[in-house]
């Protein structure tokens, strides 16, 4: 509902304005999805992986932007939610924050020379008996000035090193983020990801417990590669909603004829079809594993298997998301091409040319390639 009332209803000038998809997060805050990913014991749905891709696919389709928006709030849920338990700030966030004021947050991982590599940091947290603070240089942060925190990685301290991180967590009020650039992009427009300086204090106990290796593999990597692939599909799935409405269309002027480009839509699904279940295996997998108890889950999430697994969905998804947008423009034709018309695949094509670049698609494969060369993934 949300997605096909608010979040489809607001996309085109969130597209155009560039602008955060307000009416969208405030009826998630309503409806108390952003609570989702919360566990029952502290107030929230509890909802597993499955649950939250189908969330985001489907707020995908009315808007991409707000499906990434919902998808990166739930990637940072889950570190809290999985890392803090035991953790008497993090339980009263999630209780507090997270459920009972339905707080978004944002996530700075990227930094201005580390050229994309999430797993290493050059800033450090600044420890001072129980209180800290941290600078970051960040090249692009999503929605931060929306948000109401931000999850941030850095190094663990001033000597440690570069892959020795922690992630740790800011509120409002407590942290400042100085826009350094636009965010003037061809496509996840209404995500707002300008980059920013962050400076921001606190206390250590806001320090996730355990480390950002960990936390990385375990939850970063599978819930964004699961969320971001769902939420392409559903991007991929409008484009080709749109194509067989276009399709339907021609055949009702001319009854009892297939139209021409029929069979090209035929083929579409049928890669689409396997878009969604490798998303859909993914996220089943990662529920049952968790399901089967905590140790053991955290030990497979750590496998070269899993990690490979998990690289091939993102590197697949990402680059068949704007094929799928491509055969969706050549099924419609030139109303597919006209940005004013109801069958078109603008928006579409340029928020899933975001997909391969958000981690670059190289950068996966080369981490895929190493790990080939010395584990047999079959
Ligand atoms: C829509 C969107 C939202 C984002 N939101 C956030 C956010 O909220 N917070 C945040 O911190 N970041 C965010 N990012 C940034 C993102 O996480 C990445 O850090 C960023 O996209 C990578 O930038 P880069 O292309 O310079 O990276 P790099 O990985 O450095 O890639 C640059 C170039 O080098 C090549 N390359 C890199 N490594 C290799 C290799 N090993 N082998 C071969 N070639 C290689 C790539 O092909 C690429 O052309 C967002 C990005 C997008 C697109």
């Amino acid at each position: 509902m949300i997605a096909a009332e608010v979040a489809a209803i607001h996309a085109a000038d969130v597209d155009a304005a560039s602008r955060f998809p307000h009416e969208t997060i405030a009826a998630l805050k309503s409806a108390r999805l952003l609570s989702a990913a919360v566990p029952v014991d502290c107030g929230g749905a509890g909802a597993g992986m499955f649950e939250l891709a189908t969330q985001c696919a489907t707020l995908a389709q009315g808007c991409g932007s707000s499906g990434m928006v919902l998808a990166m709030h739930h990637i940072q849920v889950a570190c809290i939610a999985r890392h803090g338990r035991g953790s008497a700030y993090f339980e009263r966030y999630l209780r507090d924050n997270l459920v009972a004021r339905q707080d978004l947050i944002a996530s700075i991982t990227s930094e201005n020379g580390t050229f994309g590599d999430t797993r290493s940091s050059i800033c450090a947290v600044a420890l001072d008996g129980d209180r800290m603070t941290l600078e970051k240089d960040a090249t692009t942060v999503s929605y931060g000035a929306h948000a109401d925190a931000q999850l941030v990685t850095c190094r663990r301290a001033a000597d440690a090193a570069a892959s020795d991180q922690v992630l740790v967590l800011f509120e409002k009020g407590a942290y400042t983020l100085a826009q350094t650039g636009t965010w003037d992009t061809l496509g996840m427009r209404g995500t707002c990801s300008p980059g920013a300086k962050f400076a921001g204090h606190g206390r250590a106990e806001q320090i996730l417990p355990g480390t950002f290796a960990d936390s990385s593999a375990q939850t970063m990597v599978p819930y964004s590669h699961i969320l971001w692939s769902a939420l392409w599909s559903g991007i991929a799935a409008d484009a080709l909603g749109r194509a067989a409405t276009f399709v339907r269309n021609a055949a009702r002027r001319s009854p009892g004829t297939v139209p021409p480009n029929a069979p090209h839509l035929a083929r579409a699904y049928v890669e689409l079809q396997a878009m969604r279940h490798n998303w859909e295996a993914c996220a089943r997998e990662f529920d049952e594993l968790t399901a089967e108890g905590d140790a053991a889950a955290r030990e497979e999430l750590g496998t070269m298997a899993w990690a490979l697994r998990m690289n091939q969905l993102k590197m697949s998804c990402s680059e068949m998301a704007p094929r799928l947008c491509h055969e969706a423009l050549q099924i419609i034709g030139i109303m597919g091409y006209k940005n004013d018309s109801p069958f078109s695949i603008g928006r579409h094509y340029r928020d899933v040319l975001s997909a391969a670049l958000m981690v670059s698609n190289e950068r996966i494969a080369s981490k895929s390639a190493s790990m080939l060369l010395v584990f047999k993934d079959n």
